[in-house]
């Protein structure tokens, strides 16, 4: 695609103007604000500067936390009065890289086709605009090309960045004629992308929910201490469940609100009448992998999995999930005997 070479006070001016009608997230450091004291997480924030946005390191959380708050308002209730919570005034524009805007398909799949659409995601959904992150090179765990989301085209600009030097492909006609003003060099831009991680996972062909009988998941039992991160990463995770917080002014006022879920985290299951499901951490895990892998694709012709590795990266007692889906050809060999 034919588009430009710009330098960091370029690109500032262009999120200058950007900002008058747009707020701007991108994976940026949090000093000091990982779990454990005096490290740094990467995750979504709003920038000002292209210099805030990091480039060279995986983001610890992902872009999910933009259009699915982990805590959000719906709407606030007295005893006989529903008011609606009030929408952000603008758009956003998000930095993702090209798993993550394949994740963003498979976000789009949960809050606006599987069943009627997601009024408070969709009224966020349809005022974003992408940019893609081009990947140099694979980071640890991650198996992008195994799950084929290495590539992506859905994107209103893509940027490769090298020491302050930005190449960029504008699809946006508006921001392309920003670029033409500044005067910035015309030149041929691909979007860097890797094309093999050291990862690799290999989904068995025949794999069906026969598998859910394999010893395989009794070693999670004891290895896996249901905390959920992995959960909270993941990209493609959506299941939040229902708050009503009730004030203590007043009882009969309050708020609704949704909050993230995870489905390996005690509780997750609970039903009326004192019903619960899936107690055992191996049988969260066979869940939880099978719908990443198995049960989804069938519903929508393509795995939830976008293989961004972030489970593998948070888990605190080292359970890979790439490491599982492997075992899985096995897995297949032995509920088959
Ligand atoms: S697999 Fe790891 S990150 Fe996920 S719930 Fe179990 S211990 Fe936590
Ligand atoms: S299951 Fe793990 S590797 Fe796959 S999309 Fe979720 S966090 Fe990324």
């Amino acid at each position: 695609m034919m588009g430009f070479h710009v330098d960091t006070i370029q690109l500032d001016a262009w999120l200058i103007e950007q900002q008058k009608y747009y707020d701007i997230y991108a994976p940026k450091v949090f000093v000091g604000g990982n779990t454990f004291s005096d490290v740094d997480c990467i995750r979504y924030g709003k920038i000002s500067s292209i210099s805030e946005v990091v480039f060279d390191r995986k983001s610890e959380y992902s872009f999910k936390e933009v259009l699915t708050p982990i805590s959000q308002t719906l709407f606030f209730f007295t005893e006989d009065q529903c008011k609606e919570a009030v929408p952000p005034e603008r758009g956003a524009i998000i930095f993702m890289r090209s798993c993550d805007i394949h994740a963003l398909k498979r976000l789009d799949d949960m809050y606006l086709t599987n069943g009627p659409a997601d009024y408070y995601y969709k009224r966020l959904r349809d005022n974003i605009k992408i940019v893609l992150m081009g990947c140099k090179q694979s980071f640890e765990n991650c198996f992008c090309v195994s799950m084929g989301s290495n590539v992506s085209n859905a994107y209103d600009m893509c940027i490769n960045a090298a020491e302050g030097n930005y190449e960029i492909d504008c699809r946006d006609a508006q921001w392309k004629e920003f670029f033409l003003k500044e005067g910035c060099d015309r030149h041929l831009v691909v979007a860097d992308h890797v094309d093999e991680n050291p990862t690799v996972v290999k989904i068995p062909d025949d794999l069906t929910a026969d598998v859910a009988r394999a010893s395989l998941w009794e070693q999670y039992n004891k290895r896996c201490i249901s905390c959920g991160r992995c959960n909270f990463v993941c990209p493609t995770c959506t299941c939040f469940t229902m708050q009503d917080l009730y004030y203590s002014e007043n009882a009969k006022v309050g708020e609704r609100r949704r909050v993230w879920a995870s489905c390996m985290v005690d509780g997750f299951t609970d039903v009326a009448g004192g019903g619960s499901y899936r107690k055992k951490n191996g049988e969260r895990m066979r869940f939880k992998v099978l719908h990443k892998v198995l049960d989804y694709k069938q519903r929508n012709g393509y795995h939830m999995c976008v293989g961004c590795g972030r489970c593998d990266d948070i888990c605190p007692e080292y359970i890979s999930f790439s490491h599982c889906v492997n075992k899985l050809e096995e897995a297949m060999k032995e509920v088959s005997k």
